[in-house]
């Protein structure tokens, strides 16, 4: 591809994981979309990035000393943001809200706008305030003002752009937005749409049918996301009720799933709507700067145990970074084990407790040490459930089981360069693709993981990590949970414990093996290569 006149893209999404303390995230989405602005920096693609200013951002958690997470909502405010002196309107319930933007280009020079209604003139100055925080009304207004206000902020700031990419659904009303913009110059709605079209990539995620979100037609009436569009065009694109992600896939002119897996996965979900954008799967990658040690990458060339010494260096200083955040010393010299995984059931965050005759020995002896981290969504009870499971295990196995509140980035980059083991075992296939296995894989730490997401790209059984089970699934989940925790036993006692008692230099092989397989594949240098050369470019094929 030339250098020269590639297109100019706007990327639209809902939060952004740039920084541990900049909290404008909430977990895999955004450390996607910000790896991705990172990466897009780097290699000097003319990008633009478009979300919320979050005032509150995503939930903090804390948990009680009984072992029951609370979510709280500091409010958070950053001096590195630049005002840009512009201002957009969105007319939301009728009334105007005024959208400040915000430039943040504190991060790798990434070019971020950033919209924020917490003004003095707003009688809605909240919307901007809390991440995912709240539902219904509240989030079509939080979406109107990053798909709406985000198209209208780069007018004002006169960016040329060729292609909006929608990550995940909730951007859409930027599309509505563009439609708006042609039939005001006289397009009718069907030449609209069309045009449009041309321009809107999108990015789907959840394979889990009920993650994708809908709204009631009418309600988007009320709020007046519709633009002026009548209900039954509104339909023709989402449905009823309005799907996002259906609307997002018939107003694309091309669409990604976000693994090779999940693509299969996506286009099965999704093979009923007609008129749909094509979807091809471009597996995520990870921006490496931001979270691998690359010292370990110079060392898979020397020998074994200059790459162990390093190893055990980074575990070292996550068993310091846990011991200042919890007062337990874990031991460097026995297996440690990393799980950080948001608290939803298919995620089965406490599967490897399901038989204790098997797991109680091994954590009583200290065989091996686990180290768990993530927080439920503030509104769902089922994942203070999960969350409050584990930290009665904690309580149960002081030394060897720990909980870490308020997963962050931060968090989340010490687990994924100093455990030695990362596990992962959700229901297949719900997982769409998963980074924090590539953060560990980079990192020389082992993944142990369900054939899910993008390991089944990576995996090689033995060689640079391991699977759990096989690939097939079982109608009964029930049945699955306890094929798959067989399973889990069967491969963490069978062969990980004698490779990482008896054979460390096998180990050693391993974490080599991990590193070179992994480095270029699950970068997001090569994400972006394929989101140009796939996605963004238009080809003669696509409608
Ligand atoms: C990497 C990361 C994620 C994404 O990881 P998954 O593999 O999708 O669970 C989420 N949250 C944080 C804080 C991360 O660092």
């Amino acid at each position: 591809m030339k250098k020269g006149r590639q297109p100019q893209v706007a990327y639209f999404c809902m939060e952004y994981g740039l920084q541990s303390d900049f909290n404008i995230y909430a977990g895999g989405l955004g450390i996607l979309a910000g790896d991705y602005l990172k990466g897009a920096h780097d290699g000097d693609y003319p990008v633009v990035g478009i979300g919320i200013l979050w005032k509150q951002g995503y939930t903090t958690q804390v948990i009680q000393p009984d072992g029951t997470p609370v979510d709280t909502y500091p409010i958070h405010r950053y001096d590195f943001l630049k005002d840009t002196g512009i201002e957009v309107e969105v007319e939301i319930r009728r009334r105007m809200v005024v959208c400040k933007v915000w430039k943040c280009d504190a991060f790798s020079n990434v070019e971020l706008y950033l919209l924020d209604t917490d003004l003095p003139e707003n009688e809605d100055p909240w919307i901007t305030g809390q991440l995912y925080g709240w539902f219904g009304e509240e989030r079509i207004a939080q979406e109107m003002v990053l798909g709406i206000g985000g198209v209208r902020a780069l007018r004002k700031l006169k960016k040329k752009i060729d292609v909006y990419h929608f990550n995940e659904g909730h951007a859409l009303f930027a599309g509505l937005e563009l439609i708006r913009e042609k039939m005001d110059k006289a397009m009718n709605f069907r030449e609209a749409w069309k045009a449009s079209k041309k321009e809107i990539v999108f990015t789907t995620h959840t394979p889990v049918l009920q993650g994708n979100e809908s709204h009631p037609l009418d309600r988007l009436l009320y709020m007046g996301a519709n633009l002026g569009l009548t209900k039954r065009q509104l339909r023709s694109m989402g449905g009823e009720p309005f799907n996002m992600t259906v609307g997002g896939l018939r107003l694309s002119r091309k669409s990604n799933a976000v693994a090779q897996l999940h693509g299969e996965t996506a286009n099965e979900m999704w093979s009923d709507v007609t008129n749909r954008s094509e979807i091809i799967a471009i597996t995520n990658g990870i921006h490496r700067p931001t979270w691998v040690d690359l010292k370990m990458k110079n060392l898979v060339a020397g020998s074994d145990s200059s790459l162990w010494k390093r190893h055990q260096k980074n575990k070292s200083d996550l068993i310091g970074f846990i011991r200042k955040k919890t007062g337990v010393l874990l031991d460097k010299d026995r297996l440690l084990i990393g799980f950080s995984r948001r608290a939803v059931p298919y995620k089965r965050s406490d599967l490897i407790f399901s038989d204790p005759a098997i797991i109680d020995p091994l954590l009583r002896k200290r065989r091996i040490q686990l180290v768990f981290s993530g927080k439920g969504h503030p509104l769902d009870d089922e994942g203070k459930a999960i969350v409050r499971r584990l930290t009665s295990m904690q309580k149960k196995y002081p030394r060897s089981v720990l909980f870490l509140e308020n997963y962050d980035m931060e968090i989340g980059a010490h687990l994924t360069r100093g455990v030695d083991v990362w596990l992962n075992n959700p229901r297949r296939p719900k997982e769409a693709s998963g980074t924090s296995g590539m953060k560990a894989a980079m990192n020389g730490v082992l993944n142990l993981s369900i054939l899910d997401g993008w390991w089944p790209e990576a995996c090689q059984h033995g060689v640079n990590g391991w699977q759990i089970g096989e690939a097939r699934i079982l109608k009964s989940e029930k049945a699955q949970d306890k094929k798959d925790s067989k399973a889990l036993y069967k491969v963490l006692t069978e062969e990980v414990l004698p490779t990482y008692y008896k054979d460390k230099s096998k180990w050693i092989g391993m974490m080599r093996a991990s590193i070179a397989s992994t480095w270029d594949e699950f970068s997001v240098d090569r994400m972006l290569r394929e989101y140009y050369e796939l996605l963004y470019v238009e080809k003669p094929s696509d409608q």
